[in-house]
């Protein structure tokens, strides 16, 4: 791993092309935002969109990332299997993956799951609560105990995850519904975590403490100097046996 941290942000990038409603709030994509967010935490950060070859995450790409951030929505049917296999091979290998929004139904998040992610949702504009539940946790350094959206979409549960490893944050919602928007689990080397806020017509990502949960998410999701960890039949026993 280098000094830095390399964020990909990926995008599906649709919904900013087709809708007037998500063009004007993201004139140059989501993923656009979260780049420069996280460049102005000192990461080195780059795009890819699912418009690109290879849906712009070609093995240089990913073997280039310490940690991957998925936001997709209307066109999970369009990523190819093979490129769901080379991220989730990766996270295995320890590349961070955070997963945004309806990124819960994405074909990378499933293949590690394991599950539906299935949810119940609503699209009301009502406010939203995210209150921290692992004070101590570094996804929630430096926020508040709990901070709010004055427009979001609903999620509520159940969700249809296994149960999270940490789980860091839930939801209130004005409608009366809760929701875990803050999971964390580990797959093989890597880490995962996902965060609920961010539906496509709303200026969620512009809010400073959802980019504050997405930096210290890199930070946390980022593989650092993992051991050489090797799977051996029969291996030289350490130690004399008998
Ligand atoms: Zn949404």
């Amino acid at each position: 791993m280098s000094s830095t941290l390399r964020v990909t942000v990926w995008n599906e990038g649709r919904h900013e092309k087709t809708h007037e409603e998500v063009r004007r709030v993201y004139p140059h994509g989501i993923h656009t935002v979260l780049a420069e967010a996280f460049r102005g935490a000192g990461f080195e950060a780059r795009t890819a969109t699912l418009d690109e070859p290879e849906h712009g995450l070609t093995e240089k790409v990913l073997a280039e990332t310490d940690v991957l951030t998925w936001w997709g929505h209307m066109a999970h049917q369009d990523v190819s299997d093979e490129i769901v296999n080379r991220v989730a091979k990766r996270v295995l290998e320890g590349m961070g993956l955070i997963v945004l929004h309806s990124g819960h139904m994405s074909k990378p998040f499933l293949k590690l799951m394991g599950t539906t992610g299935a949810l119940k949702w609503r699209e009301a504009g009502e406010k939203e609560r995210l209150w921290v539940v692992d004070p101590s946790h570094p996804i929630v350094a430096g926020l508040p105990e709990y901070f709010e959206l004055p427009h979001e979409e609903m999620y509520g549960e159940f969700f249809d995850v296994p149960a999270p490893d940490q789980l860091v944050l839930v939801s209130w919602f004005q409608g009366g519904e809760v929701f875990r928007s803050g999971c964390c689990w580990n797959r093989g080397l890597g880490k995962i975590f996902y965060f609920r806020p961010g539906h496509e017509t709303f200026p969620t990502y512009y809010q400073k403490e959802v980019q504050q949960v997405l930096i210290n998410a890199v930070r946390w999701a980022a593989p650092g100097d993992l051991p050489k960890i090797t799977f051996w039949h029969k291996p030289e026993p350490l130690e004399k046996l008998g």
